[in-house]
């Protein structure tokens, strides 16, 4: 590695172009080292991290705790494949159930692969449980969904970029506007083969989309008049991020910030990914209760990786910080406190529209066409103020810092990013 270490920003960049394939436009930083809601590039240069990879640094950069059950655990069984048992699965799997409140837990290593397999579970589900004639399923989805990469989420994608030319597309979905329970109640009405409805607490690709308040709690009711079964992706909104454990507990009247949902909203089926292991490794999850859960039997769905030593050891730890370190709560007070120092600056703004969000997903939407390049403009400003960024679209930038941040800091990155916003401003 002595060799990687010496590498420019530059040099760095133009390897990857080289020789990695052209899948994603990165911001152009390089990074070489994170600590708590800290990265470093390979200058030495150090920057506020605003992405959390995604969301999935929600616990922040190598946390100790996590890294120690990682190393600890590498040094003593990593793999056995589900060939065998292995002495922490079952371990992980009952901590994660009773974490999240559900009877079982399928251990997945990716967010798309969650999807995937909760995709599968409704539909073997559809024609065990429910009766549907085989091959008839529908699952319903939303416009401006983002699940994941594979060939049968995009296949109900409306990204042109990540749909385009990979057809022949998955059937059996409908896709209905986001945050309209009358197109829903007219999908559920107009056709008896639903099988289940999957949908984002919040649109985060689409740009931190928070749907109306009564939304996700009268989206269940309905499903359950139909019986047909509420998927709640939270690969990205989940474990703490929106100020709550779950954001489909964000309806919930429960003063208790880590609950995880009461009857009202609780998903038929919750999908997590990302923050389940904090950053330091593939994890993902799929929960549901027996009844859902039963359907899946030896040799309908696996993964040579998933529910690895690794892994389940790394999640046990990465819940343990959330629940340790406060983080929901914190998450909720800094969100509100990152949104009201905000509204005080877009008063006087006419680059900047709006902030939204919840917990500590939030976006700005900036006052430009959806396929400017202002926002990335700003985001290379961010990175020059140090502090890192990425646009969602033209017009839309996502602030996602780790939760682990202290009042101070965040106080500290407003000022960051209104200095920065207002070299943009005419
Ligand atoms: C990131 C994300 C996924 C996909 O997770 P990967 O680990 O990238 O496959 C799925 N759903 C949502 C809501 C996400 O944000």
């Amino acid at each position: 590695m002595a060799i990687l270490n010496q590498l420019t920003s530059q040099e760095a960049i133009d390897l990857e172009n080289k020789y990695g394939a052209h899948n994603y436009h990165p911001l152009p930083v390089v990074l070489s080292k994170g600590e708590g809601v800290f990265v470093w590039d390979v200058e030495g240069k150090k920057y506020y991290d605003f992405l959390s990879a995604y969301s999935a640094v929600n616990q922040g950069h190598c946390h100790p705790k996590i890294v120690n059950a990682m190393t600890e655990q590498a040094k003593t069984l990593s793999l056995t494949s589900r060939a065998f048992y292995n002495d922490i699965l079952g371990k992980y799997e009952k901590y994660a159930s009773e974490y999240f409140n559900f009877d079982k837990l399928l251990p997945m290593n990716t967010g798309a692969e969650a999807v995937e397999t909760a995709l599968k579970i409704c539909r073997k589900w559809a024609y065990e449980v429910k009766g549907i004639d085989e091959n008839d399923a529908e699952i319903i989805v939303c416009e401006n969904n983002f699940h994941g990469r594979t060939t049968t989420i995009i296949s109900f994608s409306n990204d042109p970029i990540a749909r385009k030319n990979f057809g022949p597309y998955t059937e059996g979905f409908i896709k209905i506007e986001y945050d309209n329970l009358q197109a829903l109640n007219d999908a559920l009405e107009s056709n008896k083969n639903v099988a289940g409805f999957l949908v984002e607490p919040i649109q985060g690709e689409a740009g931190v989309y928070v749907p109306s308040e009564n939304y996700l709690r009268e989206a269940k009711a309905l499903c359950e008049k139909h019986n047909v079964l509420f998927i709640a992706d939270e690969v990205q909104t989940g474990i703490a991020r929106t100020g709550r454990l779950l954001a489909t507990c964000g309806n919930c009247s429960c003063a208790d910030k880590n609950c995880s949902g009461t009857p009202d909203v609780k998903p038929d089926i919750l999908i997590l990914g990302k923050a389940l292991s904090g950053g330091a490794y593939p994890v993902s999850a799929v929960l549901a209760n027996d009844p859902i859960m039963n359907v899946i039997r030896p040799g309908n769905h696996g993964s040579t990786f998933g529910g690895n030593p690794i892994a389940a050891a790394v999640a046990m730890a990465a819940l343990e910080v959330v629940r340790d370190e406060d983080l929901a709560n914190k998450a909720d007070e800094l969100g509100e406190l990152f949104r009201t120092e905000m509204n005080k600056y877009i008063k006087t703004s006419s680059i900047v529209n709006l902030v939204r969000g919840r917990g500590l997903l939030n976006a700005i939407v900036i006052n430009d066409d959806e396929d400017s390049d202002t926002a990335w403009n700003i985001c290379l400003k961010l990175r020059d103020n140090g502090l890192l960024a990425k646009p969602t679209h033209g017009n839309i930038i996502r602030f996602a810092p780790p939760l682990v941040m202290t009042e101070d800091q965040l106080l500290d990155c407003v000022s960051i990013i209104t200095k920065t916003l207002k070299e943009f401003e005419d």
